[in-house]
């Protein structure tokens, strides 16, 4: 059984699904108006692995996971009234990057990708059943959630009022009744991009997108609801707020998973800091399963630090991996073993889970012939598991940095002229194209089947 973290319980829980045939998780997804960074990622790999283990207990159809594009947003206007270029234009292209991106940590396409401005429709619904409920309220053209109509407001982020409200910064306007009450709807100016609404031209407040797209998506209330830490309040708080009111007191999630912050030394990888790290740029540099492996090298809930020792040791850590499938391909498919489920279902324990797989190399390696090959199967399936070893081991160590070293090809062509030249036996020319593509970082290797290269 799966054991997850509720941050809303603030425990470990035994995870139980309302309906074991629809297991349903929904993510906040990224605002799309720029590049994401790192930190963005870490939350889009964690739940990745979540998916994909609740994939292998529930069934592959069984599990429904929506995670959104926010595609209206303050920011994406400004990014268009900066750039002259149009908000959809913008939109479209980095929802279309964050998703190959993506592809590239061999992240799964979630089922579902519900765009906010495909929801306008529902938003505007849900808006008007929670003024009719009186849980809701008009003010300046404006339509507020009036958080004192929530017993359970502040529940899921915890610290006192005062705190949240110094806190977050929540906006302060002489319409609300209660500094804390938040924008369900607000006006738009006629260049600001708007929709017809009972209380005019207007467009949704951010909280309001994802309980809208949740009740469209999945339903009033679903297993999983996750994100990184920085949304519980005011984010996830809010959504609470309006779901459950709108739902009857219904809760919106059985479970809350929130992520730990990816650091750049002492502070939170944010875009407002400028400490960011971008996967456009480390794509480039190293391998995407690099990237997610030095992802999930630290407990989910735990910060971790993004360092250039963290990508080299990752790197490292793969590398062994990859020569043993290398030395003893595996043939067979296998069941995961046990001992490396357990870990990652007992909350995701990435860590535990990764010192098992060095414990099923070690004892690979001290086998040969087909029960070394069996073994490198387990350790094999037991890496999928976390979406690695997804790679040919050949090609695992055939890739390059972008713009470094020779290209494939460059050395193929090396390699097939040293066989032409071996075949005639010129063994002085087949040297000098050994030693100069040595000099390159690449290691020939002569087997029965003629010479394979690698990057050494
Ligand atoms: P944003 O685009 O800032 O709304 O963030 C999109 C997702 O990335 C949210 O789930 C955030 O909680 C998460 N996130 C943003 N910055 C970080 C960070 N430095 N570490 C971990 N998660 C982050
Ligand atoms: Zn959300």
């Amino acid at each position: 059984m799966m054991q997850i973290y509720d941050s809303l319980a603030r425990e470990k829980r035994l995870f139980v699904p309302g309906d074991p045939a629809r297991v349903t998780i929904y993510v906040c997804g990224p605002t799309v108006y720029d590049h994401a960074h790192i930190g963005n990622f870490r939350a889009a790999v964690v739940f990745d692995l979540l998916f994909r283990l609740l994939r292998r207990r529930y069934g592959e159809k069984a599990v429904v996971y929506a995670r959104n594009f926010t595609d209206i947003d303050d920011k994406i206007i400004k990014a268009s009234q900066e750039t002259g270029v149009p908000i959809s234009e913008i939109t479209a292209k980095y929802a279309r990057i964050y998703d190959e991106e993506l592809a590239a940590f061999n992240c799964l396409p979630p089922t579902l990708k519900p765009c906010a401005t495909g929801h306008i429709a529902e938003m505007i619904s849900l808006t008007e059943r929670l003024v009719a409920m009186g849980c809701a309220y008009v003010a300046d053209g404006h339509v507020l959630f009036s958080v004192g109509k929530f017993r359970e407001y502040g529940r899921l982020s915890g610290a006192d009022a005062d705190e949240r409200l110094a806190g977050a910064r929540v906006e302060v306007a002489p319409y609300k009744e209660n500094a804390a009450d938040f924008v369900l709807w607000k006006p738009s100016t006629p260049d600001e991009p708007g929709w017809e609404s009972p209380w005019g031209r207007g467009r949704p407040g951010w909280h309001l997108e994802c309980s809208a797209m949740i009740e469209k998506a999945l339903g009033e209330t679903i297993d999983i609801h996750g994100g990184g830490q920085d949304l519980k309040f005011p984010h996830h708080e809010n959504e609470i707020a309006q779901s459950s009111c709108a739902h009857g007191g219904a809760p919106l999630a059985r479970y809350w998973a929130h992520n730990g912050f990816l650091n750049m030394g002492a502070d939170k990888m944010s875009k407002s800091l400028g400490n960011v790290a971008l996967p456009r740029d480390l794509l480039k540099k190293h391998h995407g399963e690099t990237l997610r492996f030095a992802l999930l090298s630290a407990h989910y809930r735990q910060p971790l630090e993004w360092t250039d020792d963290l990508i080299e040791q990752s790197k490292k850590q793969l590398d062994r991996f990859y020569r043993l499938f290398n030395e003893a391909p595996p043939t067979e498919i296998v069941e995961a073993p046990e001992s490396v489920v357990l870990s990652l279902e007992d909350d995701m324990n990435t860590p535990e889970a990764i010192a098992g797989l060095h414990d099923l190399r070690d004892i690979a390696m001290q086998l040969n012939g087909e029960p070394k090959r069996r073994a490198a199967a387990r350790l094999k399936a037991a890496g999928e598991l976390m979406g690695f070893f997804a790679n040919d081991p050949a090609a695992w160590f055939k890739w390059s940095p972008q713009g470094e070293g020779l290209s494939a090809e460059a050395i193929d062509a090396k390699l097939a002229e040293r066989a032409a030249a071996r075949k005639a036996k010129d063994f002085k020319t087949s040297d000098i194209i050994r030693d100069e593509l040595a000099a390159q970082g690449v290691v020939i290797e002569d087997g029965p089947q003629g010479a394979t290269w690698r990057r050494g």
